[in-house]
């Protein structure tokens, strides 16, 4: 019922909401405590990981690096190369299925706790209210006139999101371009095309999104917010507010109607009218609501994370064909991403056919053929590989048989076979190249080639 009281706030909050930047009051509590260990989690990860060396061979390289330039993806000791194509689609397969899981396990908990833009806005929020004040001061200044004092705080709030902006680009590109070599490159204003489009990208991405546009993204431009609900059912876990319980707000139910859960939303919405796309997960409203309940002597949760069935009193049932299917589609993923990894050939090889001469006679009638051998060493260390040949009866090598490959590299060696001459066969033979690796667990490349006689 709505009482005169009761219609004063809830048009109080109204004006709160559109009142166009969101000022949320900062609360205390388990999910916020939750909250900014995440924040400090992913960051310490993001901003540390790129820093991280790896020995190799003697000598280090960056343990996490995208090298687009020459196509490589390292991971600690693992290499990966374009031909591993299959393990990142995977990998991005079991991400996506893995946040399906989780979204119908529980919602939005990765928007609410994980993901950047979240992450970002607690921590450009954080710094403006370290300058500007709490929610209050914030707004009040916000609708103030122009001063040298307004002019002061905004500045310098500016300043700090646009340095943590540029260090947050930073560290984006070195994930792509050895960090140790950015650095004093950028120094030196010598940094390519490429990195200089990205540090300027990313670095306003990260401004304008955590700190000018910050819940809008959520409210109105994450595609992800508008599809989540495909992956809920009635068993799905949201933060939700227990209206069986909170009806009639201030006439019996536990509901005082104080609009502390509104305020302290950072996507301004009220979670008392039910499940809204704009609402995160990020149970701010829960710690608010049980401080409340606390203080008027009722439990806590009277928002909480809750089921529909919950919510509605129905017994449910612990059938969950979707879940099932997305637990599944994981254990399939996992275990394809885990036998592809274990199949991967840490050597591979392309022989390519001599074009200029199909065959040399040589002096003595020995039959010779050239061929460009393009030897990968996929390991994280070097190999020595030793080549042989068959095919043919008494088909030998010429010249070196065994070549050095650097770890992680491709050596090009040319590789001409002999055979001797009067033998009975004559035109395109097929032969094939053994290439061995006798320090790598005795793993053998086996390519066919021909060999051309008269
Ligand atoms: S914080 Fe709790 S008591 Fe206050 S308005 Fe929200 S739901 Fe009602
Ligand atoms: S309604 Fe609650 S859980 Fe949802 S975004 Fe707002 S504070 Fe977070």
């Amino acid at each position: 019922m709505d009482t005169p009281v009761s219609k004063i706030r809830s048009a109080k909050l109204e004006l709160y909401r559109k009142k166009g930047k969101i000022h949320a009051k900062a609360v205390s509590g388990r999910f916020n405590t939750l909250r900014w260990s995440m924040v400090w989690l992913t960051q310490i990860v993001f901003y540390g990981a790129c820093w991280l060396q790896w020995q190799v061979d003697g000598a280090s390289r960056q343990a996490i690096l995208f090298d687009i330039a020459h196509e490589k993806l390292y991971l600690f000791g693992l290499v990966l190369w374009p031909q591993d194509a299959l393990l990142l689609a995977i990998a991005l397969i079991l991400a996506a299925l893995g946040l399906f899981f989780v979204t119908a396990l529980a919602g939005r908990l990765f928007c609410g706790f994980a993901c950047p833009q979240t992450v970002y806005t607690s921590l450009f929020v954080w710094i403006e209210s370290r300058i500007e004040g709490d929610h209050l001061a914030r707004l009040k200044l916000d609708s103030a006139p122009p001063s040298a004092g307004k002019a002061i705080r905004k500045l310098t709030k500016h300043a700090i999101w646009l340095l943590i902006a540029a260090w947050t680009a930073i560290s984006f590109v070195g994930y792509f371009t050895p960090i140790r070599e950015l650095l004093p490159a950028l120094a030196e204003l010598a940094v390519g095309p490429w990195e200089s489009f990205w540090l300027l990208f990313y670095g306003s991405f990260t401004y304008i999104q955590a700190g000018l546009a910050r819940e809008a993204v959520c409210q109105h431009m994450c595609p992800y917010a508008r599809f989540q609900g495909v992956m809920f059912d009635p068993a799905t876990r949201n933060v939700a507010y227990d209206s069986r319980r909170g009806e009639p707000r201030q006439a019996g139910g536990d509901c005082i109607d104080c609009g502390i859960c509104v305020e302290v939303c950072p996507t301004g919405i009220d979670i008392r009218q039910g499940l809204q796309y704009q609402c995160i997960n990020c149970g701010l409203c829960i710690d608010a609501c049980d401080q409340v309940m606390a203080r008027t002597g009722k439990p806590g949760g009277l928002i909480r994370f809750a089921s529909e069935w919950e919510l509605s009193g129905q017994p449910g049932t612990s059938n969950r064909p979707r879940l099932a299917v997305y637990l599944a589609l994981l254990t399939v993923f996992l275990t394809l991403g885990a036998w592809t990894l274990d199949q991967r050939s840490l050597l591979l090889v392309d022989v390519i056919r001599d074009r200029g001469a199909l065959l040399r006679e040589m002096p003595d009638g020995r039959i010779e053929n050239a061929y460009t051998l393009k030897l990968m060493n996929l390991a994280d260390h070097e190999q020595e590989l030793s080549i042989g040949a068959e095919g043919i009866p008494n088909l030998s090598i010429v010249g070196p048989q065994r070549f050095l490959v650097p770890a992680g590299s491709i050596r090009p060696v040319q590789l001409t076979l002999a055979a001797p001459g009067g033998t009975a066969l004559s035109g395109l033979q097929p032969i094939r190249l053994n290439i061995t690796s006798p320090h790598a667990g005795g793993q053998q490349v086996s390519e066919k080639t021909s060999f051309a006689l008269p």
